[in-house]
């Protein structure tokens, strides 16, 4: 087969191999996983190979992709908490979903009544990251409302961290949400099943074994696709950061100088570069861009290339100092973040491809 460029090479079996693993850690201190699918559009070959290493629930952002795992046989949540104009999408196609406006849940348990179904909500409370969440003040006020909604069932409380304000999760913050469970509990007469502590940044505690023992799910995507926890950036013990591989093609190498030559206006993104002079060095151009790719979330897995800049649909690399003599043609891989996974699964222009054998041994690229 011949192939296209750019684009990613996903490993499915190292992608199944770090969902055993987060999962073994979680399971063995009472942990659900919902694995969460987002960052990869909840891309069919990859949600099975997620499966495969046993998680039971899928969770995503976006209903149209939740949608598409409609007949998958494993429990589906709606992350983000729902627009009023999709309630009805939103009760057919997940199981769950977190909520934070008693106007959204009115709306949800109506259309839940049109479906002639249940529909179960997670109530998101704001520990203080301030995205998503009801204020600690309001919970009790919320739930009086959410229970006199006769086709919403409350099982439980959630909280989500580390997204905007960089809060780290911890025994304080997370205590909050578990004496908030106790108490609504007591005063609704209500048994909340499910108390959910957080996305990949609340790993560490699992890894250090510092976890309330009352947290009984955490919603993990970044690490189980990167091998990474998000409260220090460091990796999960026996996980592979290489899942995915984004491959460009060089169209252009030449010896040019580090400094462009003229009056220096704006760049194609509206700023005005700076550049270091470093003399005449070989540069690369490959055939991808930002509007492929987050160019800052790129790392060359050759550690001498190094990356010049980026538009639209041209990286341009230092490639003096390689080991390797390029030509054009040649195919350059490099390892991405998070941001970059996210513009490359979202890319129509980024090819992917699924890799099904587990053909390496365990290595870390640090
Ligand atoms: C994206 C998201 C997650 C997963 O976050 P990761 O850092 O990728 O683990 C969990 N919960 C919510 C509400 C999210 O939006």
């Amino acid at each position: 087969m011949k192939r296209k460029y750019p684009c990613v090479d996903v490993d499915l079996a190292k992608l199944t191999h770090n969902v055993k693993t987060i999962l073994g850690l979680c399971n063995k201190i009472h942990i659900d996983v919902a694995a969460v699918t987002k960052v990869f559009c909840a891309d069919r070959p990859i949600v099975e190979a997620i499966l495969q290493g046993g998680v039971t629930q899928v969770a995503d952002s976006r209903i149209l992709n939740l949608k598409k795992l409609e007949d998958l046989q494993c429990k589906k949540m709606m992350l983000r908490i729902p627009m009023i104009s999709e309630v009805y999408e939103v009760a057919k196609y997940s199981d769950v979903s977190l909520n934070s406006e008693i106007a959204t849940i009115t709306q949800l348990s109506h259309a839940a009544k049109d479906l002639n179904k249940i529909h179960n909500i997670i109530l998101m409370v704001d520990l203080g990251d301030l995205r998503e969440g009801v204020l600690l003040g309001d919970v009790m006020d919320t739930v009086k409302k959410i229970v006199k909604l006769e086709n919403i069932k409350l099982i439980g409380l959630g909280t989500n961290v580390t997204c905007y304000g960089g809060v780290i999760p911890d025994k304080e913050n997370l205590g909050k949400l578990i004496k908030l469970k106790s108490d609504i509990e007591k005063i609704f007469g209500l048994s909340l099943s499910v108390i959910s502590g957080g996305n990949s940044s609340s790993l560490y505690m699992a890894i250090n074994d510092t976890m309330p023992g009352e947290i009984n799910q955490l919603r993990i995507g970044e690490a189980i696709v990167l091998g990474r926890e998000t409260s220090f950036g460091l990796t999960v013990p026996n996980c592979y950061e290489d899942v995915f591989i984004l491959k460009g093609e060089i169209i252009e190498i030449k010896s040019k100088p580090t400094v462009p030559t003229g009056n220096i206006g704006m760049d194609a993104f509206g700023h005005k570069p700076d550049f270091e002079d470093k003399g005449i060095r070989k540069r690369a151009i490959i055939a991808l861009g930002r509007q492929d790719i987050r160019v800052e979330g790129l790392s060359p897995l050759d550690k001498n290339i190094s990356i010049f800049g980026a538009s639209s649909d041209h990286l341009i690399l230092d490639v003096t100092d390689s080991k390797q003599e390029f030509t054009v043609g040649d195919i350059i891989d490099f390892k991405i973040d998070y941001g970059c996974l996210l513009a490359a699964m979202t890319s129509p222009y980024v090819e992917k491809y699924y890799i099904k054998e587990l053909t390496y041994s365990l290595h870390r690229t640090a």
